[in-house]
């Protein structure tokens, strides 16, 4: 069967950008201590982001400390933990916790539960829990199972499965709800949504958008309600170097015809 969904169009105009990290803008790789941001990608962001008048989030599952490490030195608007923190253009921060006696008691629960399993890793991210399986795929199951147990034992907390771990965070918070967010506020407001991501968390952030009018891009293989796809995190690249670049010449041009250009 042919895919249906195509490579987006080279993009022109006013934007909101929203990115996911992870298998979209950077390889996945055995450990996310491993996954790098190459400098051209971080350069490109930055020029997106100034010629959106900043308009350019990063919305991802990692914490936001994280994801300021990998935009180095660039210091970007952000969504951490799936939207659980989320840090605006003003560098306002907008935090969802969890009871810390309840998080005290979740992890320690997960870590025994985990320890038997070789090659897992249970993330602590303060108010949310990675099941990582990368390097013990046999245990998926065991991990699945466990994930929902402690949803259905401890309040207030929902599954996020992903690619090779589950998470559990709190209720109620999504990519799409962040973007939501985003929406609301300047210099978002009232530009056309972008979202581009790879995995099932994204899936709100499509729809978000998609809800807007805006555009909404696939990377990889699978099922999705975007719009548009990308075969892979290369893909990706071209494609936003291509947005920048264009608005660059298109800007240079515009600036060249006016007639009240100052020299
Ligand atoms: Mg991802």
């Amino acid at each position: 069967m042919t895919d249906p969904l195509t490579a987006p169009p080279v993009l022109r105009g006013n934007f909101a950008f929203f990115f996911d990290l992870d298998g979209t803008l950077a390889e996945i790789k055995p450990h996310p201590d491993q996954v790098t941001l190459p400098e051209p990608v971080r350069i490109t962001l930055y020029q997106l982001a100034q010629q959106q008048d900043g308009a350019l989030a990063l919305i991802s599952g990692r914490s936001m400390s994280e994801l300021d490490a990998l935009a180095a030195p660039y210091h970007f608007p952000l969504a951490g933990v799936h939207g659980a923190e989320r840090r605006d253009i003003r560098d306002q921060l907008h935090r969802v916790t969890l009871p810390e006696a309840q998080a005290a008691a979740l992890y320690q629960w997960l870590s025994d539960r985990m320890a038997p399993l070789a090659g897992s890793e249970v993330e602590n991210k303060g108010m949310a829990f990675a099941l990582h399986y990368r390097l013990a795929p046999q245990h998926q199951q065991a991990i699945e199972k466990l994930a929902q147990e402690a949803v259905s034992r401890f309040p207030g907390l929902a599954l996020q499965p992903g690619k090779c771990v589950v998470e559990i965070k709190p209720e109620g918070i999504s990519k799409g709800a962040a973007v939501a967010a985003f929406m609301q506020e300047a210099p978002f407001q009232g530009r056309q949504p972008v979202f581009v991501g790879d995995d099932l968390t994204d899936e709100a952030g499509f729809e978000a958008v998609n809800a807007a009018g805006g555009i909404s891009v696939k990377v990889g293989q699978g099922e999705t309600q975007a719009h548009w796809r990308l075969a892979n995190v290369a893909d990706t690249h071209q494609w936003l170097f291509q947005i920048a670049q264009l608005h660059a010449l298109t800007d240079r041009r515009e600036s060249y015809e006016s007639p009240d250009r100052g020299i």
